[in-house]
């Protein structure tokens, strides 16, 4: 099995390596040394395969250092690259960071529109530094602009703490947007490269990929076979020819990549479900498990340790929405808890979001398709597909629903075919249903945090301490934001904090808003 060599990084570009309080969190450190563009950069970088060299790439002046993996598999995707002196036919050879460069060194910047994969970068061309993200922002990537200088970081906390504040106004930088109780960091947004020249302070932006606006009528069958060719080659590129593990409700967005895994994987598939005192999956889970002939396991933990996981799912994603954290907090403490080592694990994490899927009850497909486009314009800055999720334990994690192609499929696809027939997500359970169980093909949407119990347990845990009703999502946030101000603003490890300590303060603050 391989893992991406470098899924995260902290560099300072013309300055000193920046502070990385707690970075190492996600993972093992290396140091990273590289010069390119006439700009000097240091820092970190975190290994996703232990031992494997840190994934940069120069040549012609320029250098690049890569995050994540890509979804090209040699000169096939990209033709061009293949005409290239420097590389020739080996493009079926290069590393992630050498296409990535190959592609840059040929197209310029424009090539950052053609790259498809799970990833963030940092090239260092001709006295500019460029920051981009994959089309889904799924690696977040953070900025702080000083003068004469600039750091760049998969996690904005080690952006942050001791030295954050030095030079707070340098805010205004096109295509990123501000970070919670993080002055002067920045995020790049979704599908953004941004470019600082440090020596002369000039930034600039440009869009890699933006949401479809416009949506497609097709004939249903149509839909349902591009739907199945789109997922089966997301799947597949996401696997290689090791052991891969997918983390499985029984709902039909894990079930398909299960079906599709078991399919096409070369290497053992395991399934994993997770079930806690207030709630499990495993009936719907093992169903599935059976009928595809997977290694399955299942875990039961107490419904209270996953709310206690609340300081690593929070120093993962670093953002502050409780209920994205309760669809984290069940995910967190699976991956914690995985036996063995390092795993690449693939989920169906995302699938409702371009599908519509959580609006159950919406009847009218007009209002579907308003949410989706509502869905699909707030995502950016939630980083629910951070690495760093299952980072923390290890893991590397990869999710087919957010590809590129699937995602811009699903997104167009006319909100008729999303629902139809009174059914939800109905063309994904028409393109798996050979695969699956009718019961599975039919089961309806039960979301990871109802599931587990993790929303109600966390509600008990709040109303035990006399909590009224009204002010339980109030004290949620406000938990959150505590936790966030200590974990991601100023350093501390997720360890440290005591998060039965965190929700008596929260109460306590409650009261005094209350009186
Ligand atoms: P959901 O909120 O149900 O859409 O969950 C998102 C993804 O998380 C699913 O597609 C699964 O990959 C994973 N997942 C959800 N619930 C469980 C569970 N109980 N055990 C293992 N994985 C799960
Ligand atoms: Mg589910």
């Amino acid at each position: 099995m391989t893992l991406p060599s470098t899924t995260g990084f902290v560099v300072g570009i013309e300055g000193p390596p920046p502070a990385a309080p707690s970075l190492a969190m996600s993972g093992q450190r290396v140091t990273v040394d590289i010069r390119g563009g006439g700009l000097h950069a240091s820092g970190w970088a975190i290994q996703g395969d232990p031992g494997a060299a840190i994934a940069t790439a120069s040549g012609d002046g320029v250098t690049v250092l890569l995050a994540g993996e890509l979804h090209h598999r040699g000169s096939d995707d990209i033709p061009e690259i293949g005409d290239i002196p420097e590389f020739g036919d080996a493009t079926a050879t290069l590393t992630d960071a050498e296409f990535l460069l190959a592609c840059w060194q040929h197209y310029g910047r424009a090539g950052l529109r053609l790259i498809q994969g799970r990833f963030c970068v940092v090239i260092l061309d001709a006295g500019a530094v460029v920051a981009a993200t994959d089309h889904a922002g799924s690696i977040p990537l953070y900025l702080r602009v000083l003068a004469g200088s600039l750091e760049v970081a998969t996690e904005a906390k080690a952006l942050g703490g001791a030295s954050a504040g030095r030079n707070p106004g340098v805010t205004a930088i096109p295509g990123t947007a501000p970070v919670p109780g993080l002055a002067d960091v920045r995020r790049v947004r979704a599908g953004t490269a941004v470019t600082v020249v440090p020596s002369s302070g000039a930034k600039t932006a440009m869009r890699t990929w933006s949401p479809p606006q416009h949506r497609e009528m097709l004939a249903p069958a149509k839909a349902v076979a591009r739907l199945s060719d789109a997922l089966t080659a997301a799947v597949c590129t996401r696997l290689d020819d090791g052991p891969v593990t997918v983390v499985l409700s029984g709902g039909i967005d894990s079930s398909a990549v299960a079906a599709l895994t078991k399919r096409h994987a070369h290497g053992t598939v395991t399934t994993v479900s997770l079930g806690t005192d207030a709630g499990d999956e495993f009936d719907a889970a093992r169903l599935v498990a059976e009928h595809l002939g997977t290694t399955h396991h299942e875990l039961r933990v107490g419904s209270e340790q996953v709310i206690r996981a609340l300081p690593w799912a929070v120093a993962a994603a670093e953002m502050v929405d409780a209920e994205v954290l309760e669809y984290l907090l069940p995910l967190v403490v699976l991956y914690q808890q995985l036996p063995g080592g390092p795993r690449r694990i693939l989920t169906g994490y995302g699938a409702d979001i371009p599908l519509g899927g959580m609006h159950r009850d919406t009847d009218m497909v007009g209002s579907l398709d308003d949410v989706i486009a509502h869905d699909m314009a707030t995502f950016d800055g939630l980083n629910e597909m951070s690495p760093v999720i299952g980072g923390t334990a290890g893991h590397w994690t990869t999710h087919p629903f957010w590809d590129r192609s699937v995602l811009d499929l699903l997104v167009r696809l006319e909100p008729g075919l999303k629902r139809r027939e009174g059914i939800d997500k109905w063309v994904l359970r028409a393109a798996v249903a050979d695969l699956l169980p009718e019961q599975t093909v039919r089961r309806p949407k039960l979301g990871i945090h109802e599931g587990s119990g993790t929303t109600s347990t966390w509600t008990a845990m709040l109303k035990a301490e006399g909590l009224p009703d009204e002010r339980v999502a109030a004290a949620k946030r406000a938990m959150v934001e505590a936790i966030h101000r200590r974990v991601n603003c100023e350093g501390e490890p997720p360890a440290l904090v005591d998060v039965d300590e965190v929700l008596r303060d929260a109460i306590a603050a409650d009261r005094v808003v209350a009186t």
